[in-house]
């Protein structure tokens, strides 16, 4: 006989983790999304003014080194391969990300060989920082203050709302700089684009004669009781009623502009002033090079902090937060038939391979255990 389960959330979390439970036999799934689409945040929609597709949550590329989530993704949509080449406007002029040699080249007006950039940068380094206690202490560390000031200080104050000394120095791990000309913003082994947007693919995922979507629906705490297992990607504060208080949230709002041709001649273009108010501008028809529109459309980007009601997109995972965090998961550990996955259910940011990845592996999990053992989350969230 199959059992039920109920999935919160039809973002790429829920949705492969319904589709490989779906093709075991055992189960039959119900997805909720109390939006009116499926996808979640990578949701795609085609502008009706302009014919062009939109990332309307924010531009999505896809990036992965897993060779099984690039197959898997593959299997449901066509991907053109897609280099995302991010431009910075600085007080400065405008230059290229991440900062690579090029960057510093121009940046300080030198001809530097990658040797001689490691060098400078190197000097240009504050030494008597030691341990680097803060993002600030961090950049100015490694960076010096010219760049960090330029490229750093003012996004990041925007992007996060706090000055970067009340950041942890954790947000900026490794050395943010490349010493040749690659200015693929990833690092990854494949990167692309679907060629009919995301939605199509967690449509086509979802579309299973096991699998029922609810769209519209929220799936609420006390409906578990209509099914063996719940798995939850919506916010794990949220489940609980916020009762241990809410853990913080950027939030997102996109300002529409369309006009004709080409506005920005990139998709996106980051602005580090603090002054400018929006963080970046991105013009979604550069993403999909292979489409010819007349028209084109852009969303500018501006952060604040998310208050209730607002959509939850960045965890901020201060150490308050982190705090609270604990007592959440120690409480979701105690409930039984009941898993929270993906980047809310986990307070985590998540890039998509990322979150499909640990639903392909959940779900491995899951169809290789007993119900009961099934694991509390798709990923440790502290
Ligand atoms: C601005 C921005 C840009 C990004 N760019 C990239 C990128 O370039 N590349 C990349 O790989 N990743 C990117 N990401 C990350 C990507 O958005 C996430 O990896 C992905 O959305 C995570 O999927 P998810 O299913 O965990 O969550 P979501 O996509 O948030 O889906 C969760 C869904 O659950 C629904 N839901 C929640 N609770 C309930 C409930 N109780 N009942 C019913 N429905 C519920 C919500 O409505 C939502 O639709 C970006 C994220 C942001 C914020």
């Amino acid at each position: 006989m199959e059992t039920r389960i109920g999935i919160a959330g039809a973002g790429f979390a829920g949705a492969v983790l319904a589709r490989e439970l779906a093709e075991s036999g055992r189960f039959h799934l119900t997805v909720y999304d109390e939006r009116t689409h499926v996808a979640g945040n990578c949701h795609t929609s085609r502008d009706a003014a302009t014919g062009v597709m939109v990332h309307e949550y924010g531009p999505h590329i896809f990036n992965t080194s897993r060779e099984d989530v690039w197959q898997y993704v593959n299997r449901w949509s066509k991907f053109h391969p897609y280099v995302n080449r991010v431009k910075a406007v600085t007080a400065e002029g405008v230059y290229s990300l991440p900062i690579n040699l090029l960057t510093i080249n121009q940046f300080f007006d030198r001809k530097l060989t990658p040797a001689q950039a490691r060098d400078f940068v190197g000097s240009l380094g504050d030494g008597s920082i030691g341990e680097p206690r803060s993002f600030e202490d961090q950049a100015l560390k490694f960076l010096g203050r010219d760049l960090y000031q330029n490229f750093f200080y003012g996004y990041t104050k925007k992007q996060w709302g706090v000055e970067p000394t009340e950041l942890p120095a954790s947000i900026l791990k490794r050395l943010p700089v490349r010493f040749n000309y690659d200015d693929n913003y990833y690092n990854q082994t494949y990167q692309g684009i679907p060629e009919n947007g995301y939605t199509r693919i967690v449509e086509k995922i979802l579309d299973h004669p096991r699998i029922e979507v609810r769209l519209g629906e929220r799936l609420h705490p006390e409906d578990a009781a209509g099914f063996a297992h719940v798995f939850w990607s919506g916010p794990m504060d949220g489940y609980f009623g916020y009762r241990l208080g809410r853990l913080n949230y950027r939030t997102l709002r996109f300002e529409r502009f369309e006009e004709s041709g080409d506005h920005q001649g990139n998709a996106v273009i980051n602005y580090c002033e603090e002054q400018v108010p929006y963080t970046r501008i991105a013009e979604h028809k550069h993403f999909a090079p292979w489409e010819t529109h007349e028209k084109t459309v852009c969303f500018r980007e501006y952060s604040s902090h998310c208050e209730p009601g607002d959509t939850p997109y960045y965890p901020m995972r201060l150490e308050d937060d982190k705090e609270i965090l604990g007592r959440y998961v120690d409480l979701a550990r105690k409930v039984p038939n009941l898993t929270f996955i993906g980047r809310l259910g986990t307070y985590r940011y998540l890039d998509m391979h990322v979150v499909i990845g640990e639903s392909l592996d959940l779900a491995k999990t899951c169809l290789a255990s007993e119900r009961s053992e099934w694991p509390k989350f798709s990923g440790a969230p502290l």
